[in-house]
Order: structure tokens, then C-alpha cells, then sequence
């Protein structure tokens, strides 16, 4: 059983990653070179973060491709992809949790205002905003797929109206919203959800349909004075229309986990605005010690012959 263990990831995290996956499935031959596979036991499994484009091309006995990360348009760009192959994407526990304590962090901080009251202290002013109720806050989540599904669940719990989005029409397990999320699908509802949101958190994956969909339009389909979170992908957003958005006060903050340009300039405006908060992509990072167990227990299964979890829909785009 060869694996091929294939990134462009920096020497230290590369090393992070061997370590963790051959800890967590020792029985596989990891390989880090390609022509290293003996004949008798080629790679039919290639363990994926950023690999460079066409390094999966040419491997004849190559079968499933697991990535460890959650989003996959950039493996999904490559053309040298081989169409036949099965890929999965990563779904860890305990990246979820992440994802949704970063996405909780994020709407009670806006919902609470703490954005103008740190401002306030760094002005040492002393000035008190009334306050609102968690249900007089209306929270859309886009996307309820595993982070989405997840994050809109605890944004209910903590009293929001929460109204969460999806594509819809596919076969995507699990979907029944949790108890107090009013589930929303296909481009026709997305305007209507924009209208009526305080907030929105965006946890789309980035596929052609989502590319650049908070543009001008967009944003202007927002309640006026609304607050917006990327914590998916920064080509989700067009900058300069947000930019534009949030100085005419159309939107009142932006909590911006994720760029076009990564990491985001020195130069960038966004990095010195008064009404945006920058994460350096940090919402939810993969931990590759529980990473690796989800691979070892995905790669174990595929060899028994089971199905493979978390399979990507090329034509879907994620
Ligand atoms: P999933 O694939 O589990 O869920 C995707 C959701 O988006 C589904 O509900 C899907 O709808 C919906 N969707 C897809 N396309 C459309 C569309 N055109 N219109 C409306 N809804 C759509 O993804 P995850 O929840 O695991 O991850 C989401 C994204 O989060 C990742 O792709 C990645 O980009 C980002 N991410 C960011 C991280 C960070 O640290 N900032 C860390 C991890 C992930 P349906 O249910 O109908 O299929």
C-alpha cells in the first residue's frame, strides 16, 4: 500500500504532516517522491495539501486523492487532473468545531458591537450603545454543508434567527436543519436571505456559481448598516466593492478571515480600515494530528472495499 504524500506545503509543515500520517497509519509504504514507488506496490492513494500542478498525471495505479484541506478549487483547477479519479475532501471534527467557535466569536462580537467599543477604547471615550436582543439579530449562514450546518446550529442556540442557504437539488447527506434554522435554497431565495440579514457568515466552498458573489450588486442587496463574515474564501468577495460598500456605510464592519491575495499586502487598505477585522486565515486550520486520523481511518476503509466519505462532485465544483 503506497501513498503518495504530495504538497508544496514549507519544509516544516511537510515534516509536521509525515510525521502525523505515518504515526496514524504506519502499515502504508509514504512515499514523498513518486518514482520511489516500488513496481510491485505502486501509489494507488496520493494524500494531497497544494500539490503542484500536474504531480498526479501520470501515476497509472493512482485511485483516490484525499486532501487535507476542506476546500478544493484550487486541486480541482489543475487540467492534468485525471477525470477518472475518486477525490475526498477533508472533514475533521474537530476543524468543525473550530470553524464554528470562530463563526460564534464573530456574530457575538458584531451583534454585541465590540468593534465600535474597542475603537471607543483606543479613543478613550465612554459611550454606551443600546443594546440589542440575540433574537432581534438575524444571522444568515451561507452554505450547510459540514461548517455551515454546524455553525448555523450553534448561532441558533444562542437565541439568533438564523436563516441558513444551500445550493440544493443535490445529494448532499444530513441536511435537515437543526432546530430554530429556517433553511433556504437555489439562487432564487439568496436575495430574500441578503434582505433580511444583520448578519451574514459566508461558508461557501469556491466553485464558479460562488466566485465573486459578494459584488456590488450584491452588497447592495444587503440591509443597509449589515455586517458581513467571510470565513470561506477571499474570491467570494470582490474587495474593491467592499471596500466601496463599507465606506459609503452600507455595510457597518467586515470580519475577513480570507483574501484574493493571501497573505493580504502590507499595502492592502483592508489591513488599515476602521470598519474590518483581518484574520490571517485562521478560522478553522487543519490540526494535523486528528487530520491524519481522519485519513488513516478513510484509506484503511477504502482498502476494505468501502465507500469512500466526503467525495467531491467534480461537476458540482466541490
Ligand atoms: P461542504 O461541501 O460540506 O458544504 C458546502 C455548502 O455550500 C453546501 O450546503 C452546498 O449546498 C452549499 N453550496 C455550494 N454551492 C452553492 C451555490 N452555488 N449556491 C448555494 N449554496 C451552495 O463544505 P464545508 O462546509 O466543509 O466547507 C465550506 C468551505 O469553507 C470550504 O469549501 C472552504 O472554502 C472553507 N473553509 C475555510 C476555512 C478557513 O480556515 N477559513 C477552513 C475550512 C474550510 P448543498 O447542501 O445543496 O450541496
Amino acid at each position: 500500500m503506497s501513498v503518495l504524500l504530495c504538497t508544496d506545503l514549507p519544509d516544516d509543515e511537510r515534516r509536521r504532516w509525515r510525521e502525523a500520517l505515518t504515526a496514524a497509519l504506519p502499515e502504508a509504504r509514504w512515499i514523498e517522491d513518486a518514482q520511489a514507488a516500488p513496481a510491485d506496490d505502486p501509489i494507488d492513494v496520493a494524500v494531497v495539501a497544494k500539490p503542484p500542478p500536474g504531480a498526479l498525471a501520470q501515476l497509472p495505479s493512482l485511485r483516490l486523492v484525499q486532501s487535507l484541506w476542506a476546500g478544493v478549487e484550487r486541486l480541482l483547477a489543475d487540467p492534468t487532473l485525471p477525470p477518472q479519479l475518486t477525490i475526498a475532501r477533508m472533514v475533521d471534527p474537530a476543524m468543525t468545531a473550530a470553524m464554528v467557535e470562530t463563526a460564534t466569536w464573530a456574530v457575538l462580537a458584531l451583534h454585541r458591537d465590540f468593534p465600535r467599543y474597542a475603537a471607543q477604547q483606543r479613543a478613550a471615550r465612554w459611550q454606551v450603545h443600546p443594546q440589542r436582543r440575540a433574537d432581534e439579530v438575524q444571522v444568515a449562514v451561507l452554505g450547510h454543508g459540514e461548517l455551515g450546518r454546524a455553525a448555523a446550529a450553534r448561532l441558533a442556540g444562542f437565541g439568533y434567527r438564523v436563516q441558513a442557504w444551500r445550493r440544493g437539488g443535490g445529494t448532499t447527506d444530513g441536511t435537515s436543519p437543526a432546530t430554530g434554522v429556517e433553511l433556504r435554497q437555489g439562487p432564487a431565495a439568496l436575495e430574500a436571505v441578503l434582505a433580511a440579514a444583520d448578519i451574514v457568515v459566508n461558508l461557501l466552498p469556491l466553485t464558479p456559481d460562488t466566485r465573486g458573489l459578494f459584488d456590488a450588486r450584491r452588497l447592495a442587496a444587503l440591509r443597509r448598516g449589515a455586517a458581513l463574515v467571510n470565513l470561506a474564501r477571499g474570491a467570494h468577495v470582490v474587495e474593491a466593492d467592499l471596500l466601496a460598500a463599507l465606506d459609503r456605510g452600507q455595510l457597518s464592519h467586515a470580519v475577513l478571515d480570507v483574501f484574493d491575495v493571501e497573505p493580504l499586502p502590507p499595502a492592502h487598505p483592508l489591513w488599515r480600515h476602521p470598519a474590518v477585522t483581518v484574520l490571517p486565515h485562521v478560522a478553522a486550520q487543519t490540526d494535523e494530528r486528528s487530520a491524519s486520523q481522519v485519513v488513516a481511518r478513510q484509506l484503511r476503509a477504502f482498502w476494505r472495499g468501502e465507500p469512500v466519505q466526503h467525495r467531491v462532485d467534480r461537476g458540482r465544483g466541490y
